[in-house]
């Protein structure tokens, strides 16, 4: 069957760089997903609720951590319903019901923050990191621009940074994909803070409010340098030139189930 986009533009480097996480997950996943979101551009079906619900959650939590080191005291509830409300501007249909339940561990770990008063040296939430070719940071959108992220929160406290990523889903695991998002991140960070020889990567489930760890030394970084490179050049090799027509996509239920395009795909599984 033909889609619309069956005569297309041809993938060049700039459809591919910079890596995101999220950009070389897709095209690993799905070719079609990938081509729609980053080459076409095409716009996706309505947004899912738990992702409009999952931006809700992190835009609260980010000002809350912002405010409680501003404030140096702890916040209340009040603060809270007034980020929610800020929020709700820009994403009307989030719903004050859902948000509720998340709150309680949201106030908890931004007050937790206040014992760090004094111990860390610095702190940043999304924070925006990028790297060249070589491995040395870059503008976020330069043209050398080859990998890049956007960090929920890091902070450096003694010898060790922080590199902390906020989850709202239902599955505490610390599961692998969340550990290689970490280690992308542990990458971006080592380039701009390199003085630091340990880092801790935390995955911090706002709905649980649990946080794990993993520590990750500059061996770790190398390793996973290593393994990287050759998977970002064999994704590069298979869609640099390619059309539309010229891609295998791969339909499965757990490919297709939250793909942004079904509405548009002609495989799709259900
Ligand atoms: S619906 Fe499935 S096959 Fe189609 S683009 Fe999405 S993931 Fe790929």
């Amino acid at each position: 069957m033909k889609t619309k986009t069956a005569e297309s533009i041809l993938i060049e480097i700039k459809h591919l760089r910079p890596w995101s996480f999220s950009r070389i997950q897709k095209a690993r996943k799905c070719t079609y997903d990938f081509y729609w979101s980053y080459v076409e551009k095409q716009k996706p079906a309505e947004r899912a609720d738990f992702f409009i619900l999952g931006s809700g959650i992190h835009y609260i939590l980010e000002n809350a951590i912002n405010t409680v080191f501003k404030r140096r005291k702890p916040l209340n509830y009040d603060v809270l319903k007034y980020f929610f409300e800020q929020f709700r501007h820009k994403e009307p249909s989030l719903n004050y019901e859902k948000v509720k339940p998340f709150l309680p561990k949201i106030l908890t770990y931004a007050n937790a923050q206040l014992r760090r008063m004094g111990k860390i040296q610095f702190f940043h939430s999304e924070v925006e990191l990028c790297i060249n070719r070589e491995f040395a940071p870059t503008g976020f959108n330069g043209k050398e621009a080859f990998i890049r992220g956007k960090l929920d929160f890091v902070f450096a406290q003694e010898d060790t940074l922080y590199i902390v990523d906020h989850k709202t889903n239902r599955n505490r695991d610390f599961s692998k994909r969340i550990k290689t998002q970490l280690r992308w991140y542990a990458l971006l960070a080592k380039a701009k803070y390199p003085e630091f020889k340990k880092l801790a990567l935390e995955v911090h489930n706002v709905r649980y409010g649990t946080v794990r760890r993993e520590i990750f030394t500059e061996n770790d970084i190398l390793n996973f340098r290593l393994k990287l490179v050759p998977i970002i050049e064999m994704v590069e090799e298979e869609l640099l030139g390619k059309s539309f027509k010229d891609l295998t996509p791969s339909p499965s239920s757990a490919n297709c189930r939250w793909c942004d395009f079904r509405h548009i795909c002609p495989v799709r599984k259900e």
